[in-house]
């Protein structure tokens, strides 16, 4: 997929947005969604999108739809930090597949990291949901 192109409305965030599949959902506002990573890299490692946006990447967000992203991006990493006393936390953001994107609703990524962990990214396994929502709900009573 390019860093340019037209926002295909069936891509999987989108399906998550309308309520067709399921997600361990962490936080919500008005205008962003911050749900846990099914292939999570680390633990407590979630993903935060835009609501209303159709944006595929950096490049077609407008600003205020960013600003907001971003203000939850803060939040969640706080959170995370709170719940899970991580040595570390990466953030990141992929544009275009050569670059490493592979779900086509721009989302950034919230990896918490723990000394000796290397997993690198689209590297894991799918996670057992009990734990996966056993974690979320840490982060839930964090936010
Ligand atoms: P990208 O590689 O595009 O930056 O990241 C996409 C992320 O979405 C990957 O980390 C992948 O594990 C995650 N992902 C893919 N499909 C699903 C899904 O159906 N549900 C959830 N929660 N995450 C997904």
């Amino acid at each position: 997929m390019s860093i340019k192109g037209t926002y295909d409305p069936d891509n999987i965030f989108a399906k998550i947005l309308r309520g067709e599949m399921p997600c361990v959902k962490v936080y919500e506002d008005d205008h962003t969604l911050a749900f846990m990573d099914v292939f999570p890299q680390s633990r407590g490692h979630m993903l935060v999108i835009h609501k209303q946006e159709q944006a595929r990447n950096m490049l077609d967000v407008s600003a205020d739809g960013l600003a907001q992203i971003m203000a939850s991006v803060q939040k969640l990493t706080r959170a995370a930090e709170q719940a899970l006393s991580p040595d570390g936390i990466i953030i990141t953001q992929f544009n275009g597949a050569p670059a490493g994107q592979t779900v086509f609703h721009l989302h950034f990524h919230i990896i918490p990291k723990y000394a000796g962990d290397l997993k690198a990214h689209a590297s894991g396994g799918m996670a057992d949901m009990d734990e996966l929502t056993a974690i979320a709900n840490l982060i839930k009573a964090a936010v």
